[in-house]
């Protein structure tokens, strides 16, 4: 990738900062406001056909308040952070037909770009399954992202964004110590620490401090940490990879409208959207 240049985030920053959180339960409220207090950003994959459904379960033996937000306010709850598609209904899609998951992908991305106003391009998968059939699905429904449940507890970005494998989920007991990890130590890659889980879980447990903790210490490091949704990083990582490079190498085209940072030789550049750089 880059042509033998480094990639940086957005203002020449090494680092970025993403959550993704799922299913759209009503403790999200409290998660968003938390989020918005320390300035975080993140994605929230949401089941339409599943809104405004009270629900308590049991799960993992505590009993839980699961149930999801009203459709009225997506709009408003999710403003300034990223609404993704979890499907229609949350099936496993490793599960039904090709046709029928196609149709929970396509019915949710239509409902959710309806209320949002947005063009819905991510994705997290119900129950983490997923195979080759799968992604293929996804992409024909103009899916671009699909986060997985194997946490790698690494700051890489993927190979194959179809196949995103979170840093962790909150309730590793290495979180803070990846935290620290990624803050304090310095990265010659561009990095992405990339954070899941569910907001139910906080409430489940009452362990908000928790999450609390971590955006608090983060944001300590705000100067050097891009705070961004998936999607913006997957753009904006597109963008990088589509750059275009003279014979020679000396000079670069940028053919997306993005302004996108990189460096070279320890000197950092910028190349703005549409506009020629160089020579090298
Ligand atoms: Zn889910």
């Amino acid at each position: 990738m880059g042509l033998g240049l480094t990639m940086l985030f957005e203002d020449g920053k090494r680092k970025a900062l993403t959550f993704s959180y799922d299913d759209g339960t009503i403790h999200d409220r409290k998660l968003v406001s938390l989020m918005n207090r320390y300035g975080m950003k993140g994605t929230f994959n949401l089941n339409s056909g599943l809104f405004g459904k009270k629900e308590q379960a049991v799960i993992n033996g505590i009993d839980t308040d699961f149930s999801r937000i009203e459709a009225e306010e997506v709009k408003t709850l999710y403003a300034g952070h990223e609404v993704a598609s979890h499907t229609l209904n949350h099936p496993s899609l490793t599960g039904i037909p090709s046709n029928m998951g196609a149709a929970e992908v396509l019915k949710d991305r239509y409902n959710l770009e309806e209320l949002t106003g947005e063009l819905i391009r991510g994705f997290a998968y119900p129950y983490g399954t997923y195979n080759e059939a799968v992604e293929e699905m996804l992409c024909a429904c103009g899916i671009e992202y699909a986060r997985t449940v194997c946490s790698t507890e690494k700051f890489e970005l993927p190979q194959d964004f179809l196949e995103w494998h979170p840093t962790c989920h909150h309730e590793s007991p290495r979180l803070m110590e990846l935290a620290e990890k990624f803050c304090k130590e310095k990265s010659w890659e561009a990095e992405v620490f990339y954070l899941w889980g569910h907001s139910y879980e906080f409430s489940q447990k009452d362990n908000w401090q928790v999450i609390e903790d971590f955006m608090k210490y983060v944001s300590g490091y705000k100067d050097e940490i891009w705070l961004a949704t998936n999607m913006e990083i997957v753009d904006y990582v597109k963008a990088f990879k589509n750059l275009r490079r003279s014979t020679d190498g000396s000079i670069l085209y940028n053919p997306s409208g993005k302004t996108l940072w990189f460096e070279l030789y320890g000197k950092s550049h910028v190349i703005h959207g549409n506009e020629k750089y160089g020579p090298l």
